[in-house]
């Protein structure tokens, strides 16, 4: 079998182009177009290089957004003041602030994460988030699950009643997710298993899964022989990889074995990654949207 490749990038396309004429919507009602400050801390290429892509993506549907920039020196203090000066509008009025992550090690990241107000928080790593979440109402869902579940429901693989398998539980990926997909309704309903670190016979869990989802960061973790024949494959993971022509960026999944088993699988890059940007905007759109009484 050789899978269907699940473009995320194609999707996120249309996702923006639906965005722009909501955006424009926003902007004439309120005055001004949806603003997002990202915060970028320290020197990371990765990290610059995602935070341009957001800022990119965000001009392309007329959100205006500003990365604001801190040494990778700062400490928690410094960043915590840094964000709540932001929410306070110190520098312009503003509807989301995202904070890039990892930040230094010296750093709290929970501290400076919980600096970002929960009506500003469109990441949705806010616990007033993850427990509207939690509690099957959601406001912000976090980029990456949102997007993850998007992608499902878009190629309409079905969730409901069926098994998904989540690797890897972090409050940003694998836990949102596994809340979502077990959620009732569309792209729900799914019977969920979450595995980690200290789960024992992870291919055993893998191979029961109609949907399998890695978030990990493991390059080549799920190998062919970890995956139903016919089941839908999320690949996650980023990660670069040094070769004989350079580096490039690979997923969790050994995608060139995975592919001849799966059904239905997800590249990298070009899969989760544009999607999680597009939902950021998204969720940026309807912070601004909140904030003026549409929605
Ligand atoms: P994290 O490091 O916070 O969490 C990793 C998780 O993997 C942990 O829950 C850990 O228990 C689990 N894990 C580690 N080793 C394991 C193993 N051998 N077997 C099973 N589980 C194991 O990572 P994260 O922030 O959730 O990110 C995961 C990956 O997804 C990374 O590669 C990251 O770059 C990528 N990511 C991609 C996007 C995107 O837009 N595509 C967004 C966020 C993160």
């Amino acid at each position: 079998m050789t899978a269907t490749l699940l473009d995320g990038k194609a999707l996120a396309a249309t996702i923006e182009a639906s965005l722009r004429d909501e955006v424009d919507a926003v902007t004439t009602a309120s005055g001004r177009p949806p603003r997002l400050v990202v915060v970028l801390v320290g020197d990371v290429a990765a990290s610059a290089s995602y935070v341009t892509a957001k800022a990119r993506a965000a001009a392309r549907v007329g959100i205006d957004a500003e990365v604001v920039r801190a040494p990778g020196s700062a400490d928690t203090a410094a960043l915590v003041g840094l964000v709540r000066g932001i929410a306070r509008g110190d520098q312009g009025a503003v509807d989301g602030i995202l904070v890039q992550l990892p930040l230094p090690r010296q750093v709290d990241t929970t501290a400076v994460l919980d600096a970002v107000p929960a009506d500003l928080d469109v990441d949705g790593f806010h616990p007033e988030n993850a427990g509207l979440l939690s509690q099957g109402r959601p406001r912000f869902i976090p980029c990456t699950a949102a997007g993850v579940q998007r992608l499902l429901v878009d190629a309409g693989i079905p969730t409901a009643g069926r098994r998904a398998v989540i690797v890897g539980r972090s409050d940003i990926v694998g836990k949102p997710l596994a809340l979502l997909l077990a959620s009732r309704g569309r792209g729900g309903d799914a019977t969920v298993t979450l595995c980690h670190s200290h789960t024992q016979d992870l291919a055993e869990h893998c191979r029961s899964a109609d949907i399998l989802v890695a978030a990990v960061g493991q390059p080549g973790l799920i190998t062919a022989d970890m995956v139903r024949p016919g089941a839908t494959v999320i690949d996650v993971g980023i990660n670069r990889v040094e070769g004989s022509e350079g580096s490039r960026l690979v997923g969790d999944v050994d995608f060139a074995a995975v592919s001849a088993v799966a059904g239905a699988i997800t590249p990298v890059p070009g899969g989760v990654g544009p999607l999680t940007v597009a939902m950021l905007l998204a969720n940026t759109l309807l912070a601004a949207e909140l904030r003026i009484g549409r929605r």
